[in-house]
């Protein structure tokens, strides 16, 4: 029997539809409305579209938006500064600061300018470590998005063992630890581990965050395991007359063709785990605007 498919399109829509009936109670109950501020520095193309869809997506549910963008030569000073007023700002529930940042800015010294109530992408010390400490944490947009479809897919995921390929602190690391919070025997693999098909053999969840394309084989997956691929990679088309027009299209690092043959569950790519990041985002500003207003 081919994969069950975790459909992102479906799952990041029902997301949104009860984000955004949580926004509109909030106003009724509590007269708050979630503010959710997005800075983006430069004019980087896959940049300017993720940030055009969550400024859209925030308003679409009723929340307050605010999209900053700033020259690609703005000062790493005028960047903190800005960051420093939105914290301040009480219609600002959320901050998010679209990475890469353009080389004369030291992303690390930005984001921990984010006041860690209001860090919606879960990328400070100060979320990191209470994630890791098991306390309530801002979490990562991603690897939450990849535990909602899980979730969907296994319903109880105590005890399974999940591996996770890649140990980005964006992606890799929060997903572990969202797995051994769920109650996981959970794997860390990166680019040094032995025999990463072996390894891979042995989960009953197994999680793509590597970005390179259709690295993991079908011969990789245990049968009837999750597989959920976080990776988004431009590849050229085989098709030669395609590509030699330099069309390109995106892969996940997951084999698809192959692994739906043999797993049990699996996220396509693209229309899986990239469509709930943004979802995910909006969940994320709410409960941070909960969290600050001190309301259920
Ligand atoms: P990253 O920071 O480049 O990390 C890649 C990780 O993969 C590293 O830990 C690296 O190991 C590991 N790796 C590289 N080659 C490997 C190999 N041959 N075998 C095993 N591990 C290997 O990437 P990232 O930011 O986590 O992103 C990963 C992928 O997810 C990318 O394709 C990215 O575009 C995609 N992504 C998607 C979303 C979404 O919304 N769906 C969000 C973020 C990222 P070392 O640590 O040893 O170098």
């Amino acid at each position: 029997m081919p994969a069950k498919i975790l459909d992102g399109r479906v799952m990041s829509e029902a997301l949104r539809t009860r984000v955004t009936a949580e926004v509109a109670r909030l106003g009724r109950e509590h007269g708050l409305k979630p503010g959710l501020a997005v800075v983006l520095v430069g004019e980087d193309p896959a940049s300017q579209i993720y940030v055009r869809s969550k400024g859209e997506q925030s308003l679409a549910a009723g929340m307050h938006s605010v999209t900053h963008r700033l020259p690609a030569e703005t000062p790493e000073a005028e960047l903190i500064e800005l960051v420093r007023a939105l914290n301040a700002d009480p219609a600002i529930h959320g901050i998010l600061v679209q990475l890469p940042l353009p080389r004369q800015i030291d992303e690390r010294r930005v984001i921990e300018t984010i006041d860690p109530d209001k860090d919606v992408d879960g990328l400070t010390v100060a979320s990191a470590g209470r994630l890791a400490s098991g306390m309530p944490a801002l979490t990562s947009c991603t690897p939450l998005g990849c535990m909602i479809m899980l979730r969907e897919a296994l319903c109880d995921l105590a005890g399974r063992r999940a591996l996770v390929i890649g140990r980005s602190v964006l992606v890799g690391r929060p997903l572990a630890q969202l797995l051994l919070a769920a109650d996981c025997t959970v794997t860390m693999a990166h680019s040094k581990t032995r025999d990463l098909p072996a390894v891979c053999r042995e989960a009953d969840i197994l999680c793509a965050a590597i970005g390179r394309p259709q690295m993991i084989r079908g011969d990789w997956i245990k049968p009837g395991a999750a597989v959920i691929d976080v990776g988004i990679n431009r590849v050229p088309f085989r098709d030669p007359a395609k590509a030699a027009a330099g069309k390109t299209k995106v892969v996940g690092d997951v084999a698809y063709r192959e692994a739906e043959k043999v797993a049990g569950w699996i996220t396509p790519v693209p229309g899986g785990v990239g469509l709930m990041t943004v979802a995910c985002l909006l969940q994320n500003t709410v409960t941070a605007a909960k969290a600050i207003a001190g309301v259920a």
